[in-house]
Parts: structure tokens; sequence; C-alpha cells
């Protein structure tokens, strides 16, 4: 069995920024990443625009150079798939981490394919992967997603999207220019306050003139087949609908931290316990990156300002490393 200094869990803009920077420093590491490079990202909508401009996107200073300031979805993964092909980088794709076991002075790691042997692991694993659900009967209907993609598929057809958060008034807003019959079931009293500065007019314009239909302070009942049933101020009401784009959030796998020993605030918030200035979790030998240090609230880290885990992370095994080599 092949034995590594670190394995990083998550190819994603974080796991690569780890990876890059690992292999910079001669260590012997490995990333095991479940799905594709930069696998959250590319299921993210087709059409999608960062709201960072591209050089908050960059990791180590390579320049990502983008049409407008803002890239698209499309760039990003131009960007994180060049980083990682011109470095050759060393990432297993459609591999995933299942167990990981803390042994005396290191980790066994076993993925969907083997198991490994590492002396440190980062996760970096996100959270795009565990929908918020809201709860309701009629979830699980396969007209109900909890993933947009793409407007084209909604043209002609009325599309119940819940929340009103980016992700939701970008769906919202597309899918009613691409001939969709929108209505918006939102919780609050208006558009979210984190909602893009340039996109809000537009999404509070065409609420204003009819175009996209919301229900404010209002709730999902049931969702049935045919027609959806809502709480509003004014009573409950029968939607006639044919979609439901439940965009309602997502949250890292707090049992997967759980099970390796990383202590998770009890007050709801799932905080994980790390040492900022290194990362390190409680576990030793343990570290978290990227938006999975955020607990529940997963809008406290993105790429722009945890791109820098990498290099604290790093420094730290490297410190460790060396010192233990010269021991
Ligand atoms: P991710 O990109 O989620 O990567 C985690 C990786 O881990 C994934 O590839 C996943 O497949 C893999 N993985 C998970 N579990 C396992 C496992 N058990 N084994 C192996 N692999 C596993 N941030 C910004 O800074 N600027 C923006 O403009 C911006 N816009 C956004 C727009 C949208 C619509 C969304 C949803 C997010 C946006 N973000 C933005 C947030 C940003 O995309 C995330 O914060 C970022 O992806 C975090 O990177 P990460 O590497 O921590 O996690």
């Amino acid at each position: 069995m092949k034995e590594y200094d670190v394995l990083i869990v998550g190819g994603g803009p974080i796991g690569i920024a780890c990876a890059l920077e690992a292999q910079k420093k001669g260590l012997r590491y490995v990333v095991l990443e479940k799905g594709c490079i930069a696998n959250s990202l590319y299921n993210y909508p087709l059409n999608m625009t960062f709201f960072s401009t591209s050089e908050k996107l960059e990791i180590d200073g390579i320049p990502f150079i983008s049409i407008k300031s803002k890239p698209q979805r499309a760039e990003a993964l131009e960007y994180y798939r060049r980083i990682v092909t011109s470095n050759n980088l060393d990432l297993h794709l459609f591999e995933e981490v299942r167990h990981i076991e803390k042994e005396e002075n290191s980790f066994s790691v076993s993925s969907s394919k083997t198991v490994y042997k590492t002396k440190r692991v980062i996760i970096a694993t996100g959270f795009y992967d565990i929908p918020n659900k809201i709860g309701v009967p009629g979830e699980e209907l396969p007209k109900v997603s909890h993933y947009y993609r793409d407007p084209h598929y909604y043209a002609g057809q009325k599309v119940i999207v819940v929340g009103a958060s980016n992700s939701s008034v970008d769906a919202a807003l597309e899918i009613y220019r691409k001939g969709g019959d929108v209505t918006m079931v939102v919780r609050g009293e208006q558009i979210g306050r984190r909602v893009k500065y340039w996109v809000r007019p537009d999404i509070e314009n065409r609420i204003a003139e009819g175009a996209v239909t919301a229900h404010f302070q209002s709730n999902i009942k049931e969702i049935r087949e045919e027609e959806v049933i809502i709480n509003t101020p004014e009573g409950e009401k029968r939607l006639p609908n044919d979609f439901v784009l439940a965009l309602t959030g997502y949250r890292p796998d707090f049992g997967f931290l759980e099970k390796i020993g990383v202590q998770l605030s009890d007050d709801g918030k799932f905080y994980p316990s790390y040492d900022p200035e290194t990362m390190e979790t409680n576990v030793e030998g343990l570290y978290l990156a990227g938006v999975i240090c955020g607990g529940v609230d997963t809008h406290l880290w993105f790429i722009e300002n945890s791109r820098v885990h990498a290099k604290l992370i790093i420094k730290d095994i490297f410190r460790k490393h060396s010192e233990a080599v010269t021991e």
C-alpha cells in the first residue's frame, strides 16, 4: 500500500488549491474526488455567473482570464481543469471516500476503490451534495428538484420556485425569460438580502409588473401531481403546477465529520471545531478546508475567502513533516 503525507478529500477549487500547495512543497499527496474535477461547479446551473470577479477565484496567483469581469461556470471549469492538467496534479476521479479511521500516527482511508494510508487528511468536501429539504408531503415526487440546471426544460410549464436566494432568483428570471410561468414561494417578507445587487432590481421589477408571481411570508404545505397547496397571509391557496424547484440551500455532510471524531457545535449550527491558524481540527492530523468550515452557514466561506486555507494547512503540515524528518 502506497503511503502519503497528506490525502485530500474533494477535488473542488479548495481541494485543488491544497494539492497545488502540497506539490510545491514536495509532499506525497493524493486527491480523492467522487466525481469529475470541480464536481460541484460542474453541477451548478449551466448559465451561472459567479458573484466574484475572476481574480478573486484565482488560486496560487495563477491568472484567471474571463471575458467579463465576473466569470461564468464554463470559464471556471476551464480554469480549474487547466490548473489540474497543466500541473499534473494527482487527482483520483470518480473515487468516493467512504470511511476514515484514525490510527496511532496515521489514518486509514477507505474509498470506493481501495484503502490508503496517510499521515494527514484534509477534508474539502464542500456542501453541494445534500439539499435542505422543505419537509412536506409530495417532496419526493419526480416533478420536484433541489437542483436547477437549464431554463429550456421549463418552457410553457407552470413552475414554482421555492426560496428567494441567489439560486432561486437566477432560476426564476431565466425560466421566465424562456417562456415558463413562474411563481415564487418565499418564506420571508422580501427577496433575500444577499441576492446579487445587480440582479435584485431585475427580479423586483418583474414581480412588480406581474411577469413573475411572488407569494411572500408563505410556505409550501403539500405538493401534489397537478397542484401545490401553499399557506399565505391571506390563507391557503391551491396553485396549478407542473414542476417545483425547491432551491432552499444545501448543507455539508455533518455525519461524515462526526464519524471521524470532529467536534461539531450543539447549537444547531454544526460549526466544526478547528484552529483558525492551521485549520487543524480536534482530531490531530485532520484538517478542514473550504466551505465545509462554516457548518450550516454555507455563506460564511466561499472560494474568495477560503482559498487561503490551502497555504495555512500545507504550511502546518510541511513544518510538522520537516520536524519529523530531522528528528
Ligand atoms: P466544492 O466546490 O463543493 O468541492 C467539494 C468536492 O468534494 C466536490 O467536488 C465533491 O464532489 C467532493 N466530495 C464530496 N464528498 C466526497 C467524498 N466523500 N469523497 C470524495 N469526494 C467528495 N463562491 C465564490 O467565491 N464566488 C462566487 O461567485 C460563488 N458563486 C456561487 C454560485 C453558486 C450557484 C453556488 C452554489 C456557489 C457559489 N460560490 C461562490 C460558492 C463556491 O462555489 C463554494 O464555496 C466552493 O465550491 C467551495 O469550494 P470547495 O472546494 O470547498 O467545495
